[in-house]
């Protein structure tokens, strides 16, 4: 049997999500009472290269639960996957006597994480905390419910506006090369079409369902388009739309405003059961995994499969979206 861990570190690396802090929080609060050491690595993988190592209190974490962001703050680090860069990574939190990493963040930061447990032994949980949910391995990742509810708030007020003066919109949400945010606040927020990476609607189809709806009587659509790898796209859309039939449209993208904001009651719920099944994780000498959610249950996922298996948007939620907007 393995000494038991005494020191973990834990970080939040790549983008922000909201839900990070109450992760942190439960990673403290869990570890403390049972007499393990809890140290803040600021900035992600910046801060292990340059020992910005920080042990925090019961109350370091107090009155942060309901705060987007992350206290320990975020980074890229682009360096970080060289193992020469690591090796000093490595070597500073071997002097910090740091037994175990937890990393809150997504693919990215688990690749870095897995590299460390290959290269250096140094066991490593993942958390997934990114607004994309587009890890493998977990229903949902932390931050992901608060951006869907904070688009959801902004496409309900458009839609106030666009039925007000007979207006086409699209609206442009984010998530990188996937389309969970967009398909969701879709299907909440009653759209006429979404656009996503994995299902890429055609602009004719488009045009002829909007021109059915006119027909019918209908004065305003909303359309949404997930940025992809190429945030700003929303305007090409407008713009072939309006080639194609001669639809005028008014853009809306959302941008950093979906990263932002105090974390949704279910956001608080499931980093907090995640920080804490990764603190029992490290105790019971695992390492390698990422902790998930499948089914309302906590779930032990290797992280490669998290780092290499992709998670598709279930093709029935476009289906569905497609048939309840017309
Ligand atoms: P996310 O974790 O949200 O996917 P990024 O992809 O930006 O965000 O990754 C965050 C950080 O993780 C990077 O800045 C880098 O320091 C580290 N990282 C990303 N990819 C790798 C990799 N292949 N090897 C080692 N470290 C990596």
């Amino acid at each position: 049997m393995a000494n038991p861990i005494e020191k973990i570190g834990v970080y939040t690396s790549g983008g922000d999500a909201p839900g990070m802090n109450a992760a942190i929080r439960a990673v403290v609060r869990t570890g403390i009472p049972s007499g393990v050491e809890i140290v803040g690595i600021r900035q992600g993988y910046a801060g292990m290269l340059t020992s910005q190592f920080e042990t925090l209190q019961m109350n370091s974490v107090a009155n942060t639960i309901q705060r987007g962001g992350t206290i320990l703050k975020s980074g890229r680090t682009p360096e970080f996957v060289k193992p020469e860069v690591r090796i000093q990574a490595a070597a500073n939190l071997k002097k910090a006597g740091i037994g175990g990493l937890i990393c809150i963040g997504g693919d990215g930061s688990f690749r870095g994480g897995h590299a460390l447990w290959e290269e250096h032994k140094i066991p490593i949980i993942g958390i997934p905390g990114t607004i994309d949910n587009d890890i493998y391995g977990t229903d949902s990742t932390i931050g992901y419910d608060t951006a869907v509810n904070t688009a959801l708030d902004s496409i309900d007020r458009i839609r106030d506006t666009a039925a007000s003066h007979d207006r086409l919109f699209i609206v442009e949400v984010m998530g990188r090369d996937s389309g969970f945010i967009a398909i969701d606040v879709a299907l909440a927020g009653g759209a006429e079409e979404v656009f996503i990476p994995e299902n890429l609607a055609s602009i004719e189809r488009t045009v002829e369902h909007i021109k059915k709806g006119v027909a019918r009587g209908k004065t305003s659509s909303i359309l949404i388009a997930a940025e992809g790898q190429n945030p700003g796209r929303a305007y090409d859309l407008a713009e072939q739309i309006r080639r194609k039939s001669g639809f005028e449209s008014k853009v809306c993208v959302l941008g950093h405003i979906q990263r932002g904001g105090s974390p949704t009651a279910s956001d608080r719920i499931l980093a907090s059961r995640m920080g804490f099944g990764a603190v029992r994780a490290l105790q019971a000498s695992l390492s390698d995994i990422m902790i998930g959610m499948v089914g309302g249950k906590i779930v032990h996922v290797p992280l490669l499969d998290c780092i290499n298996k992709k998670k598709r948007v279930p093709s029935e939620l476009i289906e569905l979206a497609q048939l309840l907007s017309t």
